[in-house]
């Protein structure tokens, strides 16, 4: 155990946190605690929602800013004379929170369902387009793409644009493709309890673009088939026709 989990003991923070002031610590550290306390895994494509009360978010900013002050004066970056550097470690620190990585800790979208439970119910496949931005959670560089989510109805119906908010809030963290595709399947089957559900991702990744291998145009696909859309070839095969008519429709 290291010097500053010693020092991480929960009456510690609980003194802190009755300060309100947090002088004494990281408001960062004292939630870093909670979690490893509960065995919750806070990996960068976790969610830790449950964790943050109000105000944090702005306090966690504030010392996240701190940090990125010391990341920039380590780099031998001049961000007291040069006027583009100034501000920037508080911008990258509210960038991280407020956009790159908002899902992480922001709870998941309302998404009301309505019932689908009527005689004339509807019974065929739904496939909605959604734009995404994420972010490599081993460099930090941007992947852009699209996910075409798939789902025969159940015995729920949520809004058109859910599907995209919650696939959304699935990409806005540190992640892997293989991993966000499982994550947006797993979260629509949540929302809508169907278990019939597909989702393939194309996108691009700023890892393979700007840095090692620098190739350009090179497109990562990803597939994540449930329920019927794994067992049922025809089922598999509509999907799959139905995402090639989205790409005639709207080419990436
Ligand atoms: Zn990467």
């Amino acid at each position: 155990m290291s010097t500053i989990d010693k020092l991480l003991t929960e009456e510690h923070f609980i003194t802190s946190r009755d300060d309100d002031g947090y002088e004494e610590g990281y408001l960062g550290d004292a939630i870093r605690f909670k979690m490893k306390r509960d065995n919750k895994r806070f990996w960068a494509g976790d969610n830790i929602s449950d964790y943050l009360h109000e105000g944090d978010k702005e306090k966690l900013i504030a010392e996240a800013a701190e940090a990125f002050e010391t990341v920039l004066d380590r780099l031998l970056i001049d961000r007291e004379n040069d006027p583009n550097s100034r501000g920037t470690a508080r911008r990258l620190a509210k960038m991280y929170f407020n956009e790159i990585m908002a899902g992480r800790y922001e709870p998941a979208p309302d998404a009301t369902a309505f019932p689908n439970n009527s005689e004339d119910r509807y019974e065929g496949m739904l496939v909605v387009r959604s734009e995404l931005r994420s972010m490599c959670s081993h460099h930090h560089q941007p992947v852009a793409g699209v996910a075409y989510i798939g789902i025969i109805a159940a015995n729920k119906l949520i809004g058109l644009s859910k599907y995209t908010r919650i696939a959304q809030w699935c990409a806005r963290r540190g992640t892997l493709q293989e991993e966000l595709c499982n994550d947006i399947a797993r979260e629509i089957m949540r929302a809508t309890e169907s278990e019939n559900v597909g989702v393939y991702i194309q996108a691009t990744h700023g890892c393979c673009e700007n840095r090692g291998i620098m190739a350009h145009s090179s497109l990562t696909q990803t597939t994540v088939l449930k329920g019927s859309f794994a067992t049922d070839s025809g089922t598999k095969k509509e999907f799959m026709d139905n995402i090639k008519l989205q790409q005639d429709f709207a080419p990436r």
